[in-house]
């Protein structure tokens, strides 16, 4: 087989993908691998609050007392970051002229003194990162990121790349202003994604996109490098088209047509991830195979 450029490789996978996604000859979707979820306070949280925990860089925070009751300390200097909890106010069905509007008044007129759980807004929790507390150990501490493709673009934009436990929700997470990128999945696909969120926001212009534009490029770019550089290349391609279509909608487009809106943007992602990758001339086709065996 003639060699061919990198350039040309994954604008051939490029266009590869999208005439599949046109003549609907997409694999079926295989849901993704998630590191196991550790038996943790924040397993039970809200999806917002699992939101903010993995965009602070973390799978693990507590407030202090649930840190000193597993024999952790916070560091010195640490700081914490919030999630919300919602609160409550207790009322008494009997203080009736004193409650508000909507409140039963046969309960009144039984005397008897039944409380109830309102709630009226919502408190700030500091919490603290695992990262931000040292002592006993804790068992889901070996968790690793696996030695995924392409990671040495990362190193080159002096990204951080960290395991973190699954979370049933979210797979991975790209935090610009820390410079780290989270993964709760062993899957190279999601490192690739949030891989390619870090090159579209090298290119300037993540900034104007909306969401779902952000969302289209990372999982279409994402798609192209498993082609090029992944060791199960197309694997997760009916993932990728579930994903792709699930945000399409949201702009009310029909999967190609949002794919195109999209396209200077992927190609400008993908030239970078290219122009700082080895990946492509490195790895001959039979050493491939061996390694996916
Ligand atoms: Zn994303």
């Amino acid at each position: 087989m003639q060699k061919q450029s990198k350039d040309q490789q994954w604008q051939d996978a490029l266009s590869g993908i999208l005439q599949e996604f046109e003549q609907g000859t997409i694999p079926e979707a295989i849901a993704l691998a998630m590191f196991p979820t550790a038996d943790i306070p924040s397993a039970k949280w809200s999806l917002l609050n699992r939101l903010l925990m993995v965009m602070a860089g973390t799978g693990d925070a507590r407030g202090i007392k649930q840190w000193n009751q597993v024999g952790r300390r916070v560091k010195k200097g640490a700081h914490a970051f919030r999630i919300f909890a919602p609160r409550f106010i207790k009322i008494k069905s009997q203080n009736l002229s004193k409650s508000t509007e909507g409140e039963d008044l046969e309960s009144a007129a039984t005397a008897e003194t039944k409380e109830k759980k309102r709630i009226v807004g919502f408190l700030l929790i500091p919490v603290f990162r695992v990262e931000d507390t040292e002592g006993e150990p804790l068992t889901y501490e070996a968790l690793e990121v696996p030695d995924l493709p392409l990671m040495e673009v990362a190193g080159a934009w002096g990204l951080e790349v960290k395991a973190i436990p699954g979370n049933n929700r979210i797979y991975g997470c790209f935090s610009p202003s820390a410079g780290r990128i989270s993964l709760a999945s062993p899957e190279e696909k999601v490192f690739f994604h949030e891989l390619a969120h870090a090159a579209h926001s090298r290119t300037g212009l993540l900034e104007e996109r909306a969401k779902w534009q952000r969302e289209m490029v990372a999982e279409l770019s994402a798609a192209v490098l498993c082609r090029v550089c992944g060791r199960q290349p197309d694997e997760n391609l009916g993932e990728t088209f579930s994903y792709l279509e699930q945000e399409s909608k949201k702009a009310g487009l029909p999967v190609t047509q949002a794919c195109l809106t999209v396209l200077s943007d992927v190609e400008a992602t993908l030239n970078l991830v290219f122009s700082a990758a080895k990946c492509t001339d490195a790895v001959p086709a039979g050493e491939k195979m061996r390694e996916v065996a």
